[in-house]
């Protein structure tokens, strides 16, 4: 039984977070375990703006920061000759960290990748040799060493599956069969020119899905800061209650519509091997957490959980009778696909087309629509500052007048509904509001229809 373990900034983010973490990979079951990690927390953050940097001395006190928080962290957890073995695979790492940030070339448009993906590389050794000092044969990899393949664009990219799963074949699953424990860089993987793609922001748990993937591995963990998958963002809802098992499908909403929990990306890579996969509290690891697969059977919950996008905004297009005119929406959607817009969700009535956006991706939107004839759009109205509430459940869509009560208690927080989107998804219901009331309507919401439930 192969399992792969992703431990997230937090669970890593101290020397005693990554020894309660070294224990909880010791004394897992498992026959045979793959290990993933994130940066300690606020690392990535930190590279970020270390990216952003121009001035030599800057970046020369950004570096050594990042090397005392590493080495401080490091010689915490061991000493002796396991520091000794240590540091030499440290100054390694080192010496390409400290000439990216000095000599990188800021042109480039994958430097920011380069950069930001750092941190991974010094948290994993550290995780790797606390294991090594607890008697565990650990070796830590890279994402190049053991073959993730990624492509896309600067800080988006995807993983390649089928060309990683090769790679993997020959790199790493001998050492897995073998029973040694690789620590492997989450976040990242490397494209063709051998140059890192990040997967965006939280992407080490799609990492670990994709090592996953490729290992053909028999179970998925995901260890971070909360009990499990929760009922709402714990941060939003105090009262947010652990959901015991949840289907593929709902996760993968949930998750695309902005439950920070997972990654919008993970679910697939397991989904389609039919990889289980547990959310797990690496500050409770006897705790049960959450566990995602292919669920047959109903739970009877009205709301299950709710997640909501944030910074969204609604472009609506008029033009008279756009319809009956097909081919005038797919021009309107080719020139938004130029750009690779993400469309949340659209709506149709007899003269109007309405796309909801990312904010950040209007002003280029706006461009590319400008550019069609303006004989064929009457006007264009932008939205701004819109949320897409993600509400999913069992007997959601099923149920008669479930709407109607969501809708009810959307009225009672007094929001206005800006769009809605149901039985687009077989399992949720989604609807936007305005950002402003966003907060009150997910806390009247989870009160009436989780709370009040229990
Ligand atoms: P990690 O560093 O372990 O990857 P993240 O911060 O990325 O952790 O994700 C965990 C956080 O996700 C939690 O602390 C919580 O605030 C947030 N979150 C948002 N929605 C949910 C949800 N539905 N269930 C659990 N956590 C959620
Ligand atoms: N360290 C990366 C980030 O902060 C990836 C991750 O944590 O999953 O976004
Ligand atoms: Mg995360």
């Amino acid at each position: 039984m192969i399992t792969v373990m992703k431990f997230g900034g937090t669970s890593v983010g101290s020397p005693e977070a990554l020894k309660r973490v070294a224990n909880i990979i010791v004394e897992h079951e498992s026959q045979k375990k793959v290990v993933v990690a994130s940066a300690m927390s606020g690392i990535t953050n930190f590279l970020v703006s270390t990216s952003e940097m121009t001035n030599a001395k800057e970046k020369k006190a950004a570096i050594d920061t990042f090397n005392d928080k590493h080495i401080n962290t490091a010689k915490k957890l061991f000493t002796g000759k396991i520091l000794d073995e240590f540091m030499k695979e440290y100054d390694e790492r080192f010496d390409k960290f400290k000439s990216i940030i000095l000599d990188g070339n800021k042109k480039d448009p994958y430097y920011k990748d380069n950069v930001s993906s750092q941190g991974e590389r010094f948290s994993t050794l550290i995780l790797s040799y606390v294991l090594k000092s607890m008697g565990v044969d650990s070796v830590a990899m890279t994402s190049e060493d053991c073959g993730i393949c990624a492509e896309g664009k600067p800080l988006n990219g995807c993983a390649v599956l089928d060309k990683t799963e090769t790679l993997m074949a020959v790199k790493l699953k001998p050492l897995v069969d073998a029973g040694t424990v690789p620590v492997i860089t989450g976040f990242y993987g490397m494209m063709d020119d051998d140059k890192p793609l990040t997967f965006g922001r939280g992407g080490s748990d799609y990492s670990a899905a994709v090592i996953a993937n490729g290992l053909n591995a028999d179970m998925l963990e995901i260890w971070t800061d909360v009990d499990g998958f929760m009922s709402a963002d714990p941060r939003m809802i105090p009262e947010a209650v652990r959901i015991d098992e949840m289907s593929y499908d709902e996760a993968a909403e949930l998750a695309y519509f902005g439950a920070k929990v997972l990654h919008p990306r993970t679910i697939e890579p397991v989904r389609m091997k039919h990889i289980p996969l547990k959310v797990k509290n690496s500050f409770k690891p006897e705790d049960p957490g959450t566990l995602i697969h292919h669920l047959g059977r109903h739970t009877n919950e009205l709301l299950k959980s709710v997640a909501v996008k944030t910074d969204l905004c609604i472009i609506t297009i008029s033009s008279a009778e756009i319809t009956y005119r097909p081919k005038m929406v797919a021009r309107i959607i080719e020139k938004m696909s130029e750009n690779d817009v993400i469309i949340y969700s659209m709506s149709t009535s007899l003269s109007t087309v309405a796309f909801l956006i990312h904010n950040n991706d209007v002003k280029q939107t706006m461009m590319k629509l400008n550019t069609i004839d303006a004989a064929d759009i009457e006007k264009i109205e932008v939205k701004n500052d819109v949320a897409l509430i993600c509400a999913v459940g069992d007997n959601l869509l099923t149920t008669c007048g479930v709407s109607g009560d969501i809708f009810s208690a959307v009225k009672e927080a007094r929001a206005n509904v800006e769009m809605i989107s149901e039985g687009a998804s077989d399992v949720s219901l989604n609807f936007v509001v305005p950002m402003s009331k966003v907060t009150d309507v997910i806390k009247i919401l989870h009160k009436k229809f989780v709370s009040d439930k229990q």
